[in-house]
């Protein structure tokens, strides 16, 4: 198979223009193009306002493809493509002595137990939140009527943090073994649209994401594995030598494993204390804290696309913003959702955090992104391990108490919060939060190092999208769960945590992934993993 690369086309070519350029591209006769897929279609927008073309990488068969990559060597947009289909790495035995035990069924135990299940390895899943349908009243209840359900909402709960979400599915990390092409093609399969497979920045949304989620569910309960709502692990059993034999639930059931995968997501900070308790080796790690941003989808579809704003196979515009602030601070746009709303997203009572999430179709009013100042334990929180997660506890108490302590947020309009003056009237931007908001001065919601790096960065981020800091553009507080505060450290040969043997720390909340499909892929090298040493255990 080969892989063409960098192919551009206009952006309203019809679709046989596709095979015409291949053809000839590569200086091919017609019939011998056997067969093509795109592997990823992006946009170029470098001329938005004289033409804005989408480029392709495509992999194809050919006749002879040995001939063709001949005559191409010098090329490099013309290579032999690499093999993306996913193999799996065991397969239990008949006689399969333990289950595994995955802990939280966000994204990564979601992929963690559905690989270990596809291998035969019928895991056991323990989840604290409920099951999709349910966790949606319980979520909608806190945002139409103030009430939050500490077990059940926009953290916990099947599917995870990213299920109230914009469902963007691109990441940056490193993936070799193209993990991430088995978590779209698992999506698909479960009934995401199948352009999430090669549109360069694919995303799914909250709608489509929960029928997605509950049909994966399926699967793995077909394939022998379990499913446990509403089961708090409270407890991790050790042996004398730090070695996991098993988990305690809150209701006081006890599990026995020796294999027990940890996909908690970044606020479960009960289990974190419980884990630091137990001795599991846990390190203090940076993330960043700020608020969200509201602009209308109009402004930010303007100055990303210009003319071509609105076009229908551009979709809504996005955006990824950096400054550096002069007090030596990084500021930068976090989780941009395009057409989108800001959600509330705290799972503990009397403290407020923001996020945001969308639809398939992107088309709300307004666009919205985190604007973040990056933060280290080092110089911002020495006290110790689980020293930022007080730090997130406390700024999102006193965020709670500035919107009115009724879980609206406190927020301000760019315009007064860069002239430093609090707001008492919105303009023309109409924001999005439920269950509300309360004006206010930002000012008191975050340390001031963090308030001077943001009122330094507006204006330049203005000069960067035109209209990006006009006054009447909404500042929602506050945004503290951008990652994981800790790192629940593992071995990078065996992914076992590195001194509580038989524990795999994965997933976002052990730092080891930030986003949908990064937590995805994790959970399954976590999930190969795991077979492989029980295979080794077993002797099989
Ligand atoms: P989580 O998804 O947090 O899942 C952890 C699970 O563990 C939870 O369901 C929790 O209930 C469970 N759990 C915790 N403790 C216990 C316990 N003691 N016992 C049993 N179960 C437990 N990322 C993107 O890539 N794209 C986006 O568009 C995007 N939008 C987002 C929007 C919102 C509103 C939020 C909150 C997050 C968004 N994210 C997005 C981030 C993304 O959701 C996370 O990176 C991802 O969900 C992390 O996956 P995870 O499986 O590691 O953890």
């Amino acid at each position: 198979m080969i892989r063409l690369s960098e192919l551009s086309l206009p952006l309203d070519h019809p679709e046989d223009a596709l095979r015409d350029a291949i053809v000839q591209r590569l200086n091919l006769v017609d019939e011998n193009l056997l067969d093509f897929f795109v592997f990823k279609r992006s946009y170029d927008a470098r001329k938005k306002n004289t033409e804005i073309t989408f480029v392709y990488i495509i992999h194809l068969h050919t006749s002879d493809d040995d001939a063709v990559l001949a005559r191409f060597e010098d090329d490099v947009h013309v290579k032999a493509a690499p093999d993306i289909d996913y193999h799996p790495v065991a397969q239990a035995p008949a006689d399969l002595m333990e289950r595994p035990i995955v802990i939280g069924f966000g994204p990564c135990g979601l992929f963690a137990a559905l690989t270990l299940a596809q291998m035969g390895f019928k895991p056991i899943v323990l989840e604290r939140g409920r099951n999709v349908r349910q966790r949606t009243k319980d979520t909608w209840g806190l945002w139409r009527n103030h009430k939050l359900n500490t077990e059940s909402n926009v953290q916990y709960g099947e599917g995870g943090a990213g299920l109230f979400s914009d469902g963007k599915l691109y990441s940056q990390v490193k993936d070799p073994k193209f993990y991430g092409r088995k978590v779209m093609h698992e999506f698909v399969r479960a009934g995401a649209p199948s352009e999430i497979l090669y549109v360069s920045k694919p995303h799914i949304g909250t709608f489509r994401l929960t029928g997605v989620v509950a049909k994966m569910r399926e699967e793995i309960i077909e394939l022998g594995g379990e499913i446990r709502f509403e089961s708090k692990v409270t407890d991790l059993m050790l042996d004398d030598h730090q070695q996991v034999t098993g988990v305690g639930l809150a209701d006081g059931t006890e599990l026995h494993s020796r294999h027990v995968v940890l996909a908690l997501g970044h606020s479960a900070r009960d289990t974190f204390r419980m884990l630091h308790k137990k001795d599991v080796f846990i390190e203090p790690k940076p993330f960043a804290i700020g608020f969200r941003i509201e602009h209308p989808q109009s402004l930010i579809d303007r100055a990303r696309l210009g003319k071509y704003a609105g076009h229908p196979e551009l979709g809504a515009a996005d955006y990824k913003l950096i400054h550096h602030a002069k007090n030596g601070r990084a500021v930068y746009s976090f989780c941009m959702c395009p057409g989108g709303t800001v959600v509330a997203a705290t799972s503990e009572e009397g403290r407020v955090v923001t996020n945001g999430m969308s639809q398939y179709s992107r088309n709300e009013r307004n666009a919205n992104s985190g604007i973040v100042v990056g933060i280290n334990p080092e110089q911002d929180y020495p006290e110790g391990v689980l020293a930022g997660v007080e730090l997130q506890e406390r700024l999102e108490e006193v965020a709670y108490k500035l919107g009115g302590s009724d879980y609206k947020a406190p927020a301000q309009l760019v315009g007064d919060f860069i002239k430093g003056q609090a707001s008492t009237q919105l303009g023309e931007v109409e924001p999005s939060y439920k269950p509300g908001i309360q004006l206010c001065d930002l000012a008191d919601a975050l340390p001031s190092f963090i308030i001077e790096a943001v009122r330094e960065a507006l204006p330049a981020f203005g000069k960067k999208i035109r209209g990006f800091d006009r006054d009447d553009a909404i500042l929602t507080g506050i945004e503290t769960r951008t990652s994981s505060p800790i790192r629940i450290t593992r071995d990078n040969q065996t992914l076992q945590s590195l001194n509580t043997q038989g524990l795999y720390p994965a997933g976002e909340g052990a730092g080891y992934a930030g986003g949908i499909l990064s937590a995805g892929i994790d959970g399954i090298k976590v999930a190969e993993a795991v077979a492989l040493d029980i295979l080794k255990q077993q002797g099989a």
